[in-house]
């Protein structure tokens, strides 16, 4: 086998970041900085390139725009590398992992995206190892050559975990991410132990029909390999429920202008209040096509409606599950597929299977 060959993109986040010496916050930093603190990467018996997307940025600042940006360098560069690293900031690291795990349809090949919670210049950073973790497993591959993991993932901490089940836990310690409803695609000790049995290989996708319906939305042809869906709609808002929640507030949202989708963070299994406006407010949303996604306030588990009397009426008004999904995961799903021309019951019917692994449906 030939040695592997990584790419490794740089977006900026503390892995980066130096300190303003006026502000004293930490700020992005250029990747040559980031470079030299790691003279461990010339310990790697093979090649091992680094682009840096624009200027580099805290991820807090990232737009779907960054997105696609990271998503065309990986398709430009797909042919010459075995494997791509993504260093990214980890506030936002959820929702770009989400969102690639989506556009990438037929990834053959590994996109593991890490950071750090402190800056790879300082002496108890978590960069250096989660960088070169990542690179170990960007890098791996079977006996015959193919990848040992052709996913997008989020490897922190020891974790590599499913990029779209992935969400931010820890503003403070080094475990940072947790996969609350899917188990890690390896662990990292002494050996990296890869969990075969979950990782998604091209075999094992069931994804054509779904993006075959995206083709037939919006014309676009199927080559081989790697197809990259680059059209996405950001007009989804996200609402929270409390016990107490006034009416006034939940009707300004569902009548914001432009809106698509509305993503309903409930209760429990998925459930709220049986307050008649509610209802008449999910019965107007659902008149004008704009599609409510239930995803539970809960980490764990699932949303089951229908299995309480408070989940019923929203069964009723057209709401649609969003079973163990994150929200990371579910908006950025709907991002995807309300900017591929799908009507709102293809996308309906989308949000309701596995496109990424990103979903257990009961
Ligand atoms: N604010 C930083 C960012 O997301 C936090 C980090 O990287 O850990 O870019």
């Amino acid at each position: 086998m030939n040695a592997p060959s990584i790419l490794i993109l740089y977006t900026g986040g503390t892995i980066g970041m130096v300190e303003n010496h006026e502000t004293h916050a930490l700020e992005a930093f250029d990747w040559e900085h980031l470079c030299d603190s790691v003279p461990e990467l010339d310990q790697f018996h093979f090649r091992i390139d680094a682009v840096t997307l624009g200027k580099p940025i805290d991820s807090s600042e990232m737009t779907p725009e960054d997105w696609i940006l990271m998503a065309r360098t990986i398709e430009e560069n797909y042919d010459h590398y075995d494997g791509f690293v993504l260093l990214h900031g980890t506030d936002t690291m959820a929702y770009t992992a989400s969102f690639l795990s989506f556009i990438l349809e037929g990834l053959s090949k590994p996109v593991i995206i890490t950071g750090s919670q402190l800056p790879i210049g300082q002496l108890r950073t978590d960069g250096k190892e989660n960088l070169l973790t990542s690179i170990e497993i960007a890098a791996a591959r079977h006996p015959d050559g193919t990848a040992m993991v052709p996913e997008v993932c989020i490897f922190f901490e020891n974790e590599l975990m499913r990029g779209n089940r992935t969400t931010k836990i820890n503003s403070e310690g080094f475990s940072a991410f947790r996969s609350y409803n899917f188990a890690p695609l390896a662990v990292a000790g002494i050996h990296i132990d890869y969990n075969t049995r979950e990782i998604l290989y091209p075999e094992r996708r069931n994804d054509i029909a779904c993006y075959n319906i995206l083709r037939r939305c919006n014309g676009g042809m199927r080559k081989e390999g790697l197809n990259v869906h680059y059209n996405y709609d950001n007009h989804i808002a996200i609402l929270t429920l409390f016990p107490g929640i006034s009416e006034e507030v939940v009707r300004s949202v569902a009548r914001a202008d432009g809106l698509r989708a509305l993503v309903l963070q409930t209760f429990g299994s998925g459930n709220a209040p049986r307050k008649q406006w509610l209802i008449d407010i999910l019965g107007e949303l659902k008149a004008k096509g704009v599609i409510v996604v239930n995803t539970s306030q809960c980490e764990f588990g699932t949303v089951e409606m229908g299995r309480y009397g408070t989940s019923l009426q929203l069964l009723q008004e057209g709401v649609i599950n969003g079973y163990d999904a994150t929200l990371e995961c579910v908006v950025t799903k709907l991002m995807f597929l309300l900017g591929n021309g799908c009507s709102t019951e293809e996308v309906r019917q989308l949000m309701s299977v596995s496109i990424a692994g990103e979903i257990n449906v009961r």
